[in-house]
């Protein structure tokens, strides 16, 4: 067989080959405490799963349009009203099966051999994995520990240039928990100005996972830049719906057409009972989304207590999304030597800072979608294992 040569370029999420050894250890009779994973343990609200049996009964069982059902889109657009104060046209409206779906057609609609696209380091692998696959350069923007993991906008203007097509940005961020305060949106968003055919993709999946009362600044609610910007929202994370398979992006409206056709050509459309159940979570009552948020909320401040307190490690606070990115170079090993340490001595996973980019060398990534006593507990254990092994 002769395979195309862009497959050997495509990277992957090493967080599920973490997940494949905890998975195999655990079979092994090993008592894994699983930190290494990027998804609520909540399950999804009892409303959304009863929605979903309804549309099943009620006969939502065949093809639906590739854009997704009017009402679904309506209720996103109600959505982003009530929380960004931003009015939407329901028909810029995208559902695709998951957040990585918008993502992948925004990289593959602006991605090819010359073209530059900006993405965060350390920032969700797939960005990269996607930009080499289409042939484009690849640019990364640093983010630094110093200031949170949130971009400093004058490093990312310096890099835009007649070349750049796409700055792909994500806050809150997997994997650091960063938050980009308003003001360093708005730089962004007025020396963008000086670039006019760069477009945007804000990647806001941990939109509604915050901390410490900040309210979620979306670059939906920037005028200036709605004709260029891409907005990847979704499920997946807010209400524990993950395996569901459903988000949507917003597109400016000359990119509509592109997005629907490149549905069509992949998936057709989202399953018509997943979107069913979609709606129900949006308009439906968000007590359950609070819930999480507090309980994960309990867990962040725990967690970071404890890492900090690690021989070698240095946390700061995350303020979004479910996760802690410590700093461990104190240990003397590198990411993925500490990585593999923990998973084989203690059986806790974690991922390497390094399969977020090469700026994740020196860090870890802890999810705190764990029971507190899990968190604890495996806390407890590297504690005792780096103190057993370092000089
Ligand atoms: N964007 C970021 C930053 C993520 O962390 C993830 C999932 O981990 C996604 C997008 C993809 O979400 P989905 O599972 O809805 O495809």
């Amino acid at each position: 067989m002769q395979l195309a040569a862009a497959l050997a370029r495509l990277g992957t999420e090493t967080a599920f080959e973490v997940l494949a050894r905890a998975t195999e250890l655990a079979r092994a009779g090993r008592r894994v405490i699983n930190l290494g994973i990027g998804q609520p343990d909540f399950p999804t609200p009892e409303n959304v799963v009863e929605a979903a049996v309804r549309a099943a009964r009620d006969g939502h069982h065949g093809y639906t349009p590739a854009q997704g059902i009017l009402p679904l889109r309506e209720a996103v657009a109600r959505d982003l009203l009530r929380r960004h104060g931003v009015e939407v046209d329901p028909d810029r409206v995208v559902i695709v099966p998951g957040g990585k779906v918008t993502m992948a057609f925004a990289i593959l609609m602006f991605g090819e051999p010359g073209a530059e696209i900006l993405y965060p380091d350390p920032g969700f692998p797939i960005y990269r994995s996607l930009i080499e696959y289409t042939g484009a350069t690849p640019v990364p923007i640093r983010l630094h520990e110093e200031k949170g993991f949130a971009f400093d906008a004058g490093e990312v203007l310096a890099l835009l240039g007649p070349r750049t097509r796409l700055v792909i940005l994500n806050s809150p961020a997997n994997p650091t928990g960063g938050v980009v305060p308003r003001a360093e949106l708005a730089r962004f968003v007025a020396g963008l100005e000086a670039f006019p055919h760069v477009a945007v993709l804000s990647d806001e999946i941990y939109s509604r996972i915050l901390y410490d009362g900040e309210p979620h600044v979306s670059l939906l609610s920037f005028p200036e830049i709605r004709d260029r910007l891409i907005l990847l929202d979704g499920w997946s994370k807010t209400y524990a719906m993950t395996g569901w398979r459903i988000g949507y992006g917003v597109w400016p409206a000359s990119l509509v057409p592109h997005a629907v056709r490149l549905a069509v050509n992949v998936h057709s459309c989202v399953n018509a009972v997943t979107q069913w159940a979609a709606l129900e979570a949006l308009e439906g009552p968000q007590e359950a989304v609070a819930r999480m948020v507090a309980e994960f909320d309990r867990r962040r401040r725990r967690m970071v207590e404890l890492l900090a307190g690690l021989p070698g490690f240095r946390c700061v606070v995350p303020k979004g999304a479910f996760y802690a990115f410590p700093a461990i170079t104190g240990t003397g090993r590198s990411a993925r030597a500490l990585q593999d340490e923990l998973l084989e001595s203690v059986a806790v996973a974690t991922v390497a800072g390094t399969s977020f980019g090469i700026h994740g060398e020196g860090y870890l990534r802890f999810s705190y979608a764990a029971s507190l006593e899990a968190i604890e507990e495996a806390m407890d254990r590297i504690r005792r294992h780096l103190e057993r092994t370092l000089p």
